[in-house]
């Protein structure tokens, strides 16, 4: 019973939750990978992407994309990256 309730009464913290997807993207998609919900249909594989990981990667449009069936950008554009260090360019 203790086991069971531990993670509800401990979860992960939403910036180490690993809620993307990350697959290779079919020839028609210029970027090489693309990042997908975990649930999207076209989305297989075990390489999983926390949000800030998943801004990163899409940072460089020839590296990845998003899904254009699961969306994901939908919800990383409310994701704010990665504060800066004060004072760092
Ligand atoms: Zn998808």
């Amino acid at each position: 019973m203790a086991g069971q309730n531990y993670r509800a009464l401990d979860p992960i913290p939403p910036a180490e939750r690993r809620r993307w997807r990350l697959n290779n993207a079919p020839q028609r998609v210029r970027a090489e990978f693309l990042v997908h919900r975990l649930d999207c249909a076209q989305a297989s594989g075990d390489h999983l992407l926390t949000d800030q990981e998943a801004l990163r990667t899409l940072a460089d449009p020839e590296a990845a994309a998003c899904c254009e069936v699961c969306c994901p950008e939908t919800v990383l554009r409310h994701v704010l990256p990665e504060a800066e260090a004060p004072g760092s360019p």
